[in-house]
């Protein structure tokens, strides 16, 4: 025998030679050409259609429901996800049994024990002539058959017959309900399974209705450790944890009692099952009623869930922990740290949140490699854990952020203790790798408790201060205070201004020249961004850092470089191509990092008509050295362009002097830092001195910034330093008056 699965029908057969499609079986939840009343005017309209020449078999218009069943198909299933009201697929599955949807043959439920539409299902045979004789009907809808086939059949199937149609579900491998209910078992209870259920991969155990084990299938067995005639007789029971043996035993009683014959057992159908040696084995379970010799029995059916189990284990786990630490991640951190704010409602004691910032963490990572990074954050963790102890809780946020959670406040001096603590365990010297190092942090501390603050508060208090610890020059620890509270309030504000300001026109720009430091002759100028807000002007030195932490420094820096091409363009003709000062422009290094920022300069100075070999793109030391491998690259890529690359605040950073020799450099901009003491002493002197000579062995020239006096700039003359920027020669001022001022200078 052959049975067709899937959409085999009158349609489908006219393409197969009669002695192929003759005696093959179809099992189909409908039936094509269906008489109802919406089918029979859908065939009369068709039979209608210009070159159809009549209805199959006597022509060639052919209805079939396929369109139907698919429609009824997915309606079903989004019912029961509305119904369910989530995609559990459990959730789901026990929503499709309630579902009824409403199709051109009538309401169709959905079966049960198959989750199959439960209407009209037929086993037909197909004949040499491509007509199909109906061998059984089943399914919970008495069928409607088209005329033809009445006549064919009338003598089983009519549409007055009352005659119980043989149930018989389809075989579906998921209802194993299915499988015991359709055995017939002849001979009691020993042989209610036959021996092809010691085949499938889930445990059968049926009892009777006094919840004595009556027969086991194999699976059964070896889940459980039981020979079968360890069990045959004894309690279900005995195969469910003692604990759970009244709530379980008296869910069975309740199902045996009712009229129902399926359920599933506990939560979701998961319970725990109970083996012979004392395990706890996480199972699915629910149980099916049937009949057998007169006899009512009752077939628990079981799958082992261990490994979903596990699965389901390590995914929470990983969804809450950091997975290169193991530490808890932010995600539980914040909810554990709610727990603990509300508990403080009942204990009236405070909390502590301790913010902890690895410092200059990117250095090693740039320098040593992600592997020695990740061994130290490892290392960082273990140590945060040794020295806050068992009950207060360490999280990692991610990147070179921890937090801790402290509970056990006695007094104020428990959060200076911890925090000191932490500093001076983090500050001890390591080796990792052979590489010796001497790491530090700076925390940030926030105390609360759930009347006066939030989690979120607390968190970004924590936060402010170990900004403001850093900003304090690193490894050390600050309480939250209202000095903090009001730059970090000043810090909102500005990242809130900040958003609007282009638009609302509050950017300008000034132009600082440069100049020879002997004959005083304008060779460049820097353009300085300056922000007016309606509050009154910001200084760079306070809006840049938070433009770059928001991301709004990307719309800046764009708008900026546009105006330093404007400005080029401007002063190519005032000064003509051949003595045209260059214009030099800060770029930070949160715009290095973008993929599309060397795109977009190259289309803005090509929009505008700037001469890129007359712009001078300056990178600061610390954003040079922020991603190394970036930098170069972008840099390489705009000195190929023609812009020229000057490092600024030269002497602030850690630059690697191997790593200076690899950059298409034009220049060294010194920082103010070296200048500003110059006559005080001739040790200052001497470290000028030092980075000056530097500079020049790396064969680039210098420009002294922040050049104040005469006597800066004459020692800077004898130091070699090429060029000098600052008040001595001139202030930043506005394009026209820098070049007024410079106007009429000669190369
Ligand atoms: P910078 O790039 O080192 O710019 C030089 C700064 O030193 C300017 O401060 C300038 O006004 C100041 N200066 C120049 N000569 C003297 C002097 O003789 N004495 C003193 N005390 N200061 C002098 P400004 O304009 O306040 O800018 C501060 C910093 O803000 C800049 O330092 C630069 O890092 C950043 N910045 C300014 N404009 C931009 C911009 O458009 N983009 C980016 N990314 N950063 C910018
Ligand atoms: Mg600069
Ligand atoms: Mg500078």
């Amino acid at each position: 025998m052959s049975v067709v699965m899937g959409h085999y029908d009158e349609a489908m057969v006219q393409g197969l030679p009669p002695e192929v499609r003759e005696g093959l079986y179809s099992s189909n939840s409908y039936f094509m050409t269906i008489d109802t009343n919406e089918n029979r005017d859908y065939l009369k309209r068709m039979a209608a259609l210009k070159d159809v020449d009549g209805i199959w078999p006597h022509g060639n218009g052919v209805l079939t429901n396929f369109g139907e069943g698919t429609y009824l198909c997915v309606r079903a299933y989004a019912d029961a996800v509305n119904r369910a009201g989530n995609m559990e697929t459990t959730d789901i599955l026990s929503a499709l049994r309630t579902i009824s949807i409403k199709g051109p043959q009538g309401s169709v439920k959905m079966d049960p024990y198959t989750q199959h539409a439960a209407v009209n299902g037929f086993l037909a045979k197909c004949n040499a002539d491509g007509q199909f004789d109906i061998i059984k009907g089943f399914g919970l809808e008495r069928p409607i058959i088209p005329d033809r086939y009445r006549q064919l059949h009338n003598d089983n199937l009519t549409e007055k017959d009352d005659q119980v149609i043989e149930v018989q579900q389809p075989f579906d491998v998921d209802s194993f309900e299915n499988i015991v209910k359709s055995q017939k078992a002849h001979d009691g209870p020993g042989l209610l399974f036959s021996t092809a259920f010691n085949f499938v991969d889930v445990g059968l155990v049926a009892i009777n209705a006094a919840s004595k084990i009556v027969q086991v299938n194999l699976v059964a067995e070896q889940m459980f450790g039981y020979q079968p005639e360890e069990i045959l007789g004894k309690p279900i029971s005995i195969l469910i944890p003692p604990r759970y043996r009244s709530g379980h035993g008296n869910h069975i009683m309740s199902f045996i009692k009712s009229d129902s014959n399926h359920v599933l057992m506990g939560q979701r159908g998961e319970i725990s099952g109970y083996s012979k040696d004392g395990r706890e084995i996480p199972i699915e379970a629910s149980i099916t009623t049937f009949q057998s010799g007169g006899e009512t029995y009752y077939t628990a059916m079981l799958r082992e869930v261990t490994k979903y189990k596990r699965i389901e284990k390590e995914l929470k786990w990983q969804a809450s922990h950091d997975s290169l630490t193991g530490l808890p991640n932010r995600k539980i951190f914040m909810e554990r740290l709610e727990k603990a704010l509300e508990r403080t409602s009942t204990t009236g004691k405070d909390i502590a949140v301790l913010f902890i910032d690895l410092d200059n963490f990117k250095m090693v990572n740039d320098s040593y490699g992600h592997v020695v990074g990740d061994q130290l954050l490892v290392l960082m963790g273990e140590k945060l854990l040794a020295v806050v102890g068992s009950g207060n809780i360490v999280a990692r946020f991610g990147g070179d952020e921890f937090v801790v959670l402290c509970e056990k406040i006695k007094n104020e001096k428990t959060t200076t203790k911890l925090a000191m603590s932490i500093n001076e365990k983090l500050r001890e010297p390591i080796e990792i790798e052979g590489i010796k190092m001497f790491p530090s942090c700076s925390i940030g501390v926030a105390v609360g408790c759930s009347g006066d603050t939030s989690s979120k508060h607390l968190l970004s208090n924590a936060d402010a201060a170990m900004y403001q610890a850093k900003e304090h020059g690193r490894d050390k620890w600050l309480p939250f205070n209202a000095e903090i509270y009001k730059r970090s309030r000043e810090r909102l504000d500005v990242a809130n201004g900040l958003r609007m300001a282009i638009e609302k026109d509050e950017f300008s720009c000034v132009f600082q020249p440069i100049v020879d430091t002997n004959s005083h002759k304008m060779v460049g100028m820097e353009i300085l961004l300056r922000w007016t807000p309606e509050s009154g002007p910001v200084s760079p030195a306070i809006f840049i850092p938070v433009a770059e932490m928001t991301g709004s420094i990307y719309s800046i820096g764009s708008w900026v470089f546009e105006q330093a091409c404007k400005a080029q363009v401007r002063l190519t003709e005032a000064f003509g191509y051949q003595n045209c000062p260059y214009v030099s422009v800060n770029v930070s290094s949160r715009q290095l990092e973008t993929e599309s920022f060397f795109k977009d300069i190259c289309r803005t100075y090509n929009d505008i008509g700037a001469n890129s070999n007359g712009i001078i793109i300056e990178v600061t030391e610390t954003a040079l050295m922020a991603d190394v491998d970036i930098n170069i690259r972008v840099l390489k890529a705009l000195g190929m362009a023609g812009f020229k690359v000057a490092i600024d605040d030269f002497g602030t950073g850690y630059s690697s002097l191997s790593l200076l020799t690899k950059l298409p450099l034009s220049l060294l901009k010194v920082d103010r830092e070296f200048v500003k003491n110059l006559e005080l002493s001739d040790q200052e002197k001497s470290v000028a001195k030092a980075v000056i000579g530097l500079a020049h062995s790396l064969g680039l020239k210098t420009v002294a910034e922040g050049v104040e006096t005469e006597g800066q700039r004459a020692i800077l003359s004898d130091l070699n330093a090429t060029y000098c920027q600052g008040y001595f020669f001139s202030k930043p001022a506005p394009l026209e008056n820098i070049i007024n001022q410079y106007g009429n200078q000669t190369f």
